[in-house]
């Protein structure tokens, strides 16, 4: 599989201001893998030896369910379902190690984990933009907000040797964007429950708390809900 399709040019999903940079990113990698292996990938046979073997987690078959090529799903499932039937499910094992056997499989998805490893790849290249180049840097001080999930991933790189001189500002920048971004957050579902009272029943003028709860759950699990405006 052509490693490309797993990264983006980070400097491009920095210069976009609207949202966690990493969530873009995120999703621009997971829709060139779905349209790959919905097509060009049928035909690689070292992406279909994968996916025969691990198969795909429930989200990323519900998107593969969205996306065209009814047919490509249908001749992956064939044979990932005969690996199974060829690989696994033998007499000789016992229950616990067939059951091991097949959670192993059912716990892995050939989407996640191609999306993981260019995450983490685009992750190691922003930390040493950031510690290199002060156009980048000033890029990625003037995002809006990152969402908790990749505020801990981004936090969790931070050290000595990924950032040797600025370390403390990458660290100060994710703490103060994402809790400036939480206190918006919380004032707009104040605002919502506020709406819902019984006395306020007659209005319907939501304002900008209206995605509120969609808008908090995405921040909560670097999710796509906030993105229903
Ligand atoms: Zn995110
Ligand atoms: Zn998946």
């Amino acid at each position: 599989m052509r490693q490309d399709i797993c990264t983006i040019p980070v400097s491009e999903v920095f210069e976009v201001k609207d949202g966690c940079p990493l969530c873009r990113m995120h999703k621009t990698v997971e829709e060139h893998i779905i349209t790959y292996i919905m097509g060009d990938a049928m035909m690689e046979s070292d992406v279909r030896i994968e996916t025969n073997k691990i198969g795909f987690c429930p989200d990323h078959y519900e998107k593969m369910l969205g996306h065209n090529g009814r047919l490509q799903l249908s001749l992956m499932l064939g044979t990932h379902i005969d690996e199974i039937v060829n690989n696994l499910l033998k007499e000789g094992l016992s229950p616990q190690k067939l059951s091991q056997k097949c959670e192993e499989v059912k716990n892995r998805c050939f989407i996640c984990e191609k999306i993981n490893w260019g995450e983490e790849r685009m992750i190691n290249t922003i930390l040493r933009l950031y510690e290199n180049e002060e156009d980048f840097r000033n890029l990625f001080n003037s995002q809006p907000h990152f969402c908790f999930d990749h505020f801990t991933a981004l936090v969790g790189k931070i050290n000595k040797k990924t950032l040797k001189h600025h370390g403390e500002e990458m660290k100060k920048k994710l703490i103060a964007a994402t809790k400036e971004y939480a206190a918006t957050l919380s004032g707009k579902l104040n605002r919502y429950s506020y709406m819902y009272d019984y006395r306020k029943a007659g209005s319907k003028d939501f304002g900008d708390s209206r995605y509120s709860v969609e808008e908090s759950i995405s921040f909560l699990t670097a999710g796509e809900k906030g993105k229903t405006e």
